[in-house]
């Protein structure tokens, strides 16, 4: 059985990509930074139904919590096949003058700093040059990247932008030791974390500016992160997935 970790896998789109992995055979890490109820839910769901999963917490913008994070995968698990950096924050909607330090470390650090530190971890053990069986990573990035999100939340978009490039250059980097690494941009999905900008109402507001007039659901993004992680995506690495509705 192959093992996936998803990182925020207790809620929204890492939660519909739990369920969907389970579907497909995959045993399942579910972290998750502090809703352990959620986290158990996703467990407990996938248990019923016949699989395998475990919720394990840790913040991924803390380098010892990421490093604990793999260790209990590993001994919980044996082997990883498959990192889903899905993990990912947003504040208050603001203007630029408005953002403090502190805001601007925080979505930095969980949005950029943690992707890259599971990456690190995963790469470790996969990589057929360390004596791994090789694996794929899917980073989950958003639109956001590419509209820039002006008077919203730019710190998201620059830091969703950093994202973009670190998959485009550690796809190059371990292309040659089995690891595919590729990228999800989704946009307007029904979650909570829209909650967390100020707006929990965002993407009904929005949606007839989308070209397929609806928002999207978490397990639609779930299908495309399935697909990049999966043999079925073989041939592709340093790719982007836009799940936006056409916008
Ligand atoms: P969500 O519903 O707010 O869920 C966020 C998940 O991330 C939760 O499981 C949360 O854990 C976890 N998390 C947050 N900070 C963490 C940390 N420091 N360490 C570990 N886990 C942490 O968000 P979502 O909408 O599903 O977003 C998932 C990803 O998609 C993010 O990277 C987001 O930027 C991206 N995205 C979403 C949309 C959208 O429209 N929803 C659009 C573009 C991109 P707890 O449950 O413990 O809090």
């Amino acid at each position: 059985m192959k093992t996936m970790l998803i990182t925020g896998g207790s809620r929204g789109i890492g939660a519909a990509t739990a369920n969907l992995a389970s579907e497909n055979g995959f045993a399942v890490v579910v972290n998750y930074h502090q809703n352990q109820a959620a986290a158990e839910q996703v467990v407990s769901d996938i248990v019923e139904k016949g699989g395998k999963a475990a919720a394990i917490q840790a913040d991924i913008s803390k380098e010892e919590d990421v490093l604990r994070l793999f260790g209990e995968t590993d001994r919980l698990f044996g082997s990883l096949h498959a990192l889903v950096n899905n993990a990912g924050i947003l504040e208050r909607q603001m203007r630029l003058e408005d953002m403090d330090l502190a805001r601007l470390n925080r979505i930095f650090t969980a949005n950029i700093t943690g992707q890259f530190l599971c990456a690190r971890e995963a790469i470790k053990r996969m990589s057929v040059k360390r004596g791994g069986q090789g694996g794929t990573i899917v980073n989950v990035s958003s639109i956001a990247s590419r509209t820039g999100a002006p008077n919203e939340y730019i710190d998201y978009a620059a830091s969703k932008g950093a994202i973009d490039a670190f998959t485009l250059g550690l796809s190059k980097e371990v292309a040659e030791e089995g690891i595919r690494v590729n990228a999800v941009r989704p946009a307007f999905i029904y979650t909570d974390i829209h909650a967390a900008g100020g707006e929990p109402g965002r993407v009904d507001r929005i949606k007839e500016s989308i070209p397929l007039k609806r928002g999207g659901r978490a397990s639609e993004v779930a299908e495309a992160i399935l697909w990049l992680s999966t043999e079925k995506s073989s041939f592709s690495t340093g790719i982007f997935i836009d799940v936006t509705g056409g916008r």
